[in-house]
């Protein structure tokens, strides 16, 4: 199978190197980083065009910031969808808009082209391992297709219906994320100011009810003080905005959203949005002039 792959930042590079792992070594790639190219070609793919994927990949991917990227990577001038023909196939794993994801899939169709929106969850190090989790939607058939695909950079790969559904799971994990990673940044914060250790407050706590992934993995970069991304606060308010749209739309409720949203904001204000989401607490730190942990 001839695969193209566009977009080889923190997610897509290692997604690159686990396909070829995985024995898809038939795999071509693209990204506007040079380095970025280089690094996943010295591992075994090799650098094409847009117009080349197109025209020649049984199956297209791409890992790109957001809506506007992928609709004009996939149908700007000279973009991808414009070289493609019925047979071949689209898989979207970026985190895009919903509404987008349907907009692309119905062009797509116009020229009889599948398309899968499977967006994931995991970040950076689940990427590396290969154990992201994928939010599938589309077509039964052509999940069934590419699924040994997915499952070279994934541990779950679950069907969640049409397209457009994925990403709309996606924003409910984002929501999910973002909630969390603010209460344990304003919890460590209480911690640190009623002088109590926030280290030790971490290890009492992540067995409990209050664990979570987002626990075991934000709180020692909080406590560090290590601010490297992983997921950029950037990305994060991109995500946010994708909610709040998509709540104003649909008549959702999300005033916990609304909040953090707000204090991402600030943090990009302050030269923070390319750092790691979990500067949150850099947030509650600013306020409460403390550092957790230090
Ligand atoms: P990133 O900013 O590190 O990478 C994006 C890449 O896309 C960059 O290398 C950039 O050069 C490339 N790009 C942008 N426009 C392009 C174009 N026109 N042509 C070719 N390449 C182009 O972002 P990331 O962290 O890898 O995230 C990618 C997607 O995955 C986003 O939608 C993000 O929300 C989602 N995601 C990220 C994480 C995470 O933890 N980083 C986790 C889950 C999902």
């Amino acid at each position: 199978m001839k695969i193209g792959l566009i977009g080889l930042g923190i997610m897509g590079k290692p997604m690159a190197k686990n396909m070829l792992k995985g024995g898809y070594t038939d795999l071509l790639v693209n990204d506007l980083v040079q380095a970025a190219v280089d690094e996943v070609v010295a591992c075994g793919a090799k650098q094409a065009s847009n117009e080349e994927i197109g025209r020649t990949c049984d199956v297209v991917l791409t890992m790109l910031p957001n809506s506007p990227h992928v609709k004009a990577v996939m149908l700007g001038e000279n973009g991808v969808a414009s070289f493609m023909k019925e047979g071949q196939y689209y898989i979207d794993m970026s985190s895009i808009n919903p509404v987008a994801s349907k907009e692309i899939a119905a062009e797509l169709a116009k020229k009889n082209i599948e398309m899968l929106d499977a967006p994931v969850s995991g970040g950076e190090p689940k990427a590396i391992d290969g154990t992201l989790s994928f939010m599938v939607c589309g077509k039964q058939e052509v999940f069934d297709k590419f699924k040994p695909l997915l499952e070279t950079m994934g541990a779950s790969i679950v069907l969640c219906g049409d397209v457009g559904a994925g990403n709309t799971t996606k924003l409910a994990n984002q929501i999910i994320v973002a909630c969390n990673i603010q209460a344990l940044a304003e919890a460590l914060t209480l911690a640190q100011k009623a002088g109590v250790d926030p280290e030790k407050v971490f290890q009492a706590i992540r067995g409990g009810l209050a664990g979570s992934t987002v626990m075991d993995a934000k709180a020692p970069m909080m406590i560090a003080g290590n601010d490297k991304p992983g997921f950029k606060i950037d990305l994060h308010i991109k995500d946010l905005n994708n909610v709040l749209d998509c709540a104003h739309t649909v008549g959702a409720p999300v005033p916990m959203t609304a909040q953090v949203q707000e204090i991402l904001q600030w943090l990009h204000n302050h030269d923070g949005g390319q750092k790691d989401h979990s500067a949150i607490a850099q947030y509650y730190e600013a306020l409460s002039d403390i550092k957790i942990g230090r």
